[in-house]
């Protein structure tokens, strides 16, 4: 069942952010081989949905909810983000999060 919890924020990285999780689970598919049925178990991935904005750089939910829909999170693999970006027609330069913690 989906509960509320706080997530980091993709923007100013602060424990902040209030959403509604949902839990990654395993999905029975069931698939014809020439023997009979067999099932197929995958794993969905996990969601958040935005509830509030960042109380501490002010982004709205919906741009938060964006970043987490194109992959701006730390749950995503490297390879997911690229992926996630080119469909999404965004410059594919990933800025790590060590380059993007660096101040002058
Ligand atoms: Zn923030």
């Amino acid at each position: 069942m989906p509960h509320e919890t706080v997530i980091e924020c993709p923007f100013c990285k602060r424990n902040v952010v209030k959403t509604l999780k949902f839990e990654s689970f395993l999905q029975a598919e069931r698939t014809h081989i020439s023997a009979g049925t067999k099932y197929v178990y995958h794993r969905t991935s996990e969601k958040y949905e935005v509830l509030d904005k960042c109380p501490n750089c002010g982004k709205t939910k919906e741009e938060i909810q964006k970043a987490l829909d194109t992959g701006i999170t730390k749950e995503l693999s490297h390879e997911g983000r690229l992926k996630r970006l080119k469909e999404s027609g965004l410059p594919t330069k990933i800025v790590s999060k060590r380059e993007m913690k660096k101040r002058p």
